[in-house]
């Protein structure tokens, strides 16, 4: 499980001098994260900066590397649980939005552009290969750090589609602080995988290879798609969540199992196992850090023991847990 841990304070002298390198009018202290995740958790940011563009993302990030202060990239928040006590650092928001797209299908997005207007203006312009991922909350960058997926269209839905299949090129800010643009084999995409998951580049910008496509079959796709997520899942509206919690265990399935040792629709403080889907945890409100741990943890323990199955959680897990992090 990717983490971005820390409890201990970071010296106040160091959040000066990286917060003398930022754009003041764009730099807060003390923000709550929890508006900044869909799942409404998570404690104050010490700096919390919200980064324009590409250029200003890259400066941001070089800002807290050369002054010792732990900093990390937020999108939309979909897929991290951050701490009650929040995140000891400098949490960049990523809203670099800017896109151009190009008569030969090619777009080239920021890293902070999120995935549902892009699909919204590709299908507009009758280009094909982004409509799978309709209603599955992303920024680009969070969709390339996880290989952002979806099952192939219906009928058949016979695969799973991945956004590695669209992704041409990456621009990154690298570990050693170079600017460089890389292509899909540096990203060493996988199942829920990519390089950044290891390292930690940035990514800027992505370059995607769209497809012509017929605009009736793009919209039956998004019909498809928003109407199988509206029967499946919980509405994010109304039912703060991060999607799935616990990796997907091939043919069994970690939500069955949940399921099947009597868990559904469980609850522990103001987290709930979500009634209609026992891989999602629900916010019900007032929901902390600790109590979808407790949650995850007897998830685990439960199913573990009823049924012989480890379910790995595959969330991200952000900022200061005061100690109290899961098992794997
Ligand atoms: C209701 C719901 C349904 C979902 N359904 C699906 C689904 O069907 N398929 C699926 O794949 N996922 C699904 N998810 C999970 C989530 O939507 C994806 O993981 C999404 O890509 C997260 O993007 P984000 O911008 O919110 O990233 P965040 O949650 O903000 O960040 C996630 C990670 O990406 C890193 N990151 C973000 N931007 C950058 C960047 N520019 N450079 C480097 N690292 C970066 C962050 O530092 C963090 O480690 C679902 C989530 C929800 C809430």
């Amino acid at each position: 499980m990717p983490t971005f841990t820390r409890s201990s304070p970071v010296e106040a002298a160091a959040l000066a001098e990286c917060a003398a390198r930022l754009d003041p009018s764009r730099l807060a202290r003390g923000v709550a994260l929890a508006p900044y995740t869909t799942f409404r958790i998570g404690g104050p940011a010490d700096l919390f900066y919200r980064a324009h563009d590409a250029d200003d993302l890259a400066r941001a990030v070089l800002a807290a590397r050369a002054t010792g202060v732990p900093v990390f990239v937020l999108g939309l928040g979909a897929n991290i649980l951050v701490g009650d006590r929040g995140f000891r650092g400098l949490v960049v928001k990523n809203e670099a939005r800017g896109v151009t797209w190009h008569d030969d299908g090619h777009v080239r997005a920021e890293s902070g552009a999120v995935v549902a207007d892009l699909i919204r203006e590709a299908v507009g312009r009758g280009w094909s290969g982004l409509e799978h991922y309709v209603g599955i909350p992303s920024t680009v960058g969070g969709a390339v750090w996880q290989n952002l997926h979806f099952l192939s269209p219906a009928p058949a839905r016979e695969r799973t589609m991945l956004i590695e299949e669209i992704v041409e090129a990456v621009e990154l800010l690298t570990a050693e602080d170079e600017r460089r643009t890389v292509d899909r084999t540096y990203m060493q995409f996988g199942y829920d995988f990519s390089v950044l998951h290891v390292r930690p580049d940035i990514a800027l910008a992505v370059t995607f290879r769209l497809a012509p496509g017929d605009p009736a079959i793009l919209h039956r796709i998004l019909q498809e798609n928003l109407a199988w997520r509206g029967g499946k899942h919980p509405w994010l509206e109304y039912h703060p969540s991060i999607g799935s919690i616990f990796k997907k265990i091939e043919g069994v399935g970690a939500g069955r199992l949940i399921d099947q040792v009597g868990l559904k629709g469980h609850r522990l403080g103001g987290a709930q196992i979500s009634h209609i889907h026992a891989n999602i945890f629900v916010n019900l409100g007032g929901a902390t850090a600790a109590d979808v741990l407790a949650l995850i943890r007897l998830a685990q323990e439960k199913v573990l023991a009823e049924t012989g199955y480890r379910i790995e959680t595959e969330i991200g897990l952000v900022g200061d847990f005061a100690g109290a992090l899961p098992a794997d």
